[in-house]
């Protein structure tokens, strides 16, 4: 064979595709990593979305806004006065570029510590498992593994009659780079990016208006949690409103005139930014040559069965671009076991307790089934809550919105789902999915001593309220 032959061959440097890239590696499996991506400042960069123009960037975000809000807004309680606030989004997004750019280059000091071989390029695979690269240069080289992980990741699906111009109407990727706070932002889609991107806007001060097609807000959410959540964000100012279908979004000067219609008729909006953020597809388009004998489903997606396996021998995918959630964790988890199966090593991830976070404020977080779709599933159930207003911790910190809530099997009392909103639950989260990864029961939990005074005794406490004996409220 003329072209260079790995053990394994990673395409997408993604956290799904390095993370297996570095397991392989480690595994004593000779690896190669290759992506496409080019970074702001014109070279390759490794990452991913995540990385480059995702979770990253925008938590960067979303802390500078969160400190301009704190003093804007929330220090005055504590006696604490500054005159004249004001923040300079260029510094802002400095920052941010300066934090993405440590952990690209992050990823390059670990590939070459572990050895793994990272090829800059778009990769096709073609049949027996040969990778041919299209460099940045133009030139075009091939080489072949005894495995090749699909890692492709996913990219923004744009709306025909919303087309990106990354100026005035921009992905995640526009609305982390904007030169200044935008007087009117519209955000297309009230989902995860919609609303940390809409946060950080907003909080800096653009009067921010979210259109959301669908009637309920936060649907994938338990709807306790999503109440909660928009009685939260209505006081914040976020203008969401539901049932709301664009249907066109014309650029007019420095303008975008939107239309869009509700329940009532077709109503009109103008905006100075327009974020479109209704979902992501798989980013497969150009991947497969012809006859590899991987197939797509009608989304674009790899085919994959429950091990990641593509049923093409030594062909496998992981992440964005398989079934399951598009989360960064949740790829990376599929990463590392694949990369320890093509090693002979046991390898599996469990899709039921994979935690979801979205990064607004309060934050929200979730894993297992919500009380809808055990109702549907006909699942029998009991639920305790517990609201952070009733604990000590939270209204010493001054965060007293949301609350916890934990869902347990009626018969079993296994727990079935841990949902959360309000200040710091992203780290809460983790207790619910130790539990539920170790097949724990409401009971557990109650049993379980938690310091005090901590945000995590609201957990304690819906654990027992499920049994109603919650100790500090009414049950
Ligand atoms: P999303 O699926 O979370 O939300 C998209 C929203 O847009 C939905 O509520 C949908 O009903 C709405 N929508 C669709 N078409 C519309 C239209 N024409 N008009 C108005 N509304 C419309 O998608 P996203 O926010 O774009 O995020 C993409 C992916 O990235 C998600 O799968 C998400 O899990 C992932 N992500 C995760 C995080 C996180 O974990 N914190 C952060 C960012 C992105």
């Amino acid at each position: 064979m003329s072209e260079q032959h790995y053990d394994v061959v990673v395409i997408g440097a993604g956290p799904a595709g390095y993370v297996a890239a570095i397991r392989a590696a480690q595994l004593g499996l000779k690896t190669a990593c290759v992506d496409a991506f080019i970074g702001k400042d014109g070279k390759p960069a490794l990452g991913g979305t995540c990385l480059n123009v995702g979770c990253i960037p925008s938590k960067a975000l979303l802390d500078s806004s969160k400190q301009f809000h704190n003093l804007t807004h929330n220090f005055a309680v504590h006696g604490i006065a500054a005159a004249n606030p004001s923040i300079d989004v260029g510094t802002m997004v400095g920052r941010k570029d300066k934090i993405v750019k440590q952990f690209t280059g992050g990823i390059t000091s670990l590939f070459k510590a572990n050895k793994v071989t990272p090829i800059a390029g778009f990769a096709t695979l073609k049949p027996g498992r040969v990778v041919s690269i299209k460099g940045h240069d133009g030139s075009v080289s091939e080489i072949s593994g005894t495995n090749v992980i699909i890692g492709v990741g996913s990219v923004p699906i744009e709306l025909p009659f919303a087309k990106f111009d990354n100026k005035l109407i921009v992905d995640n990727a526009g609305a982390l780079d904007f030169d200044a706070t935008p007087a009117r932002l519209g955000v297309i889609g009230a989902g995860v990016i919609g609303l940390e991107l809409g946060s950080v806007w907003k909080r800096l001060g653009s009067e921010v208006t979210v259109l959301e097609a669908l009637p309920d807000f936060l649907a994938a959410a338990d709807a306790d949690i999503a109440k909660a959540a928009a009685r939260e964000f209505k006081k914040q100012g976020l203008d969401i409103r539901l049932g709301a279908k664009l249907s066109k979004a014309q650029i007019n000067g420095n303008e975008v005139h939107l239309t869009y219609s509700d329940a009532k008729s077709e109503q009109n909006l103008v905006v100075d930014r327009l974020l479109v953020a209704v979902g992501r597809r798989a980013a497969t388009n150009g991947l497969l040559a012809e006859g590899t004998g991987v197939q797509l489903d009608e989304r674009g997606r790899v085919v994959v069965d429950d091990h990641c396996h593509t049923g093409v021998d030594g062909v496998w995918a992981v992440g964005d671009c398989v079934r399951g959630p598009m989360l960064a964790h949740k790829g990376s988890e599929e990463g590392i076991a694949v990369a320890e199966l093509i090693a002979g090593r046991a390898g599996h991830v469990n899709l039921d307790t994979v935690p979801w976070v979205i990064y607004t404020e309060p934050e929200i977080a979730w894993v297992g089934k919500t009380e809808e779709q055990l109702k549907a599933e006909g699942v029998p159930y009991r639920t305790g809550s517990f609201p952070f207003a009733a604990i000590g911790r939270a209204v010493a910190m001054n965060e007293t919105a949301g609350m916890v809530k934990v869902i347990a099997h009626a018969d079993t009392d296994r727990l079935l789902g841990v949902h959360m909103v309000g200040a710091c639950v992203s780290e809460m989260i983790h207790e619910a999915v130790v539990a539920m990864e170790f097949k724990g029961s409401a009971e557990d939990l109650a049993r379980i001593c938690h310091a005090h005074p901590t945000l995590s005794e609201a957990v304690h406490e819906a654990a027992l309220a499920v049994d109603k004996r919650a100790i500090h409220k009414a049950n």
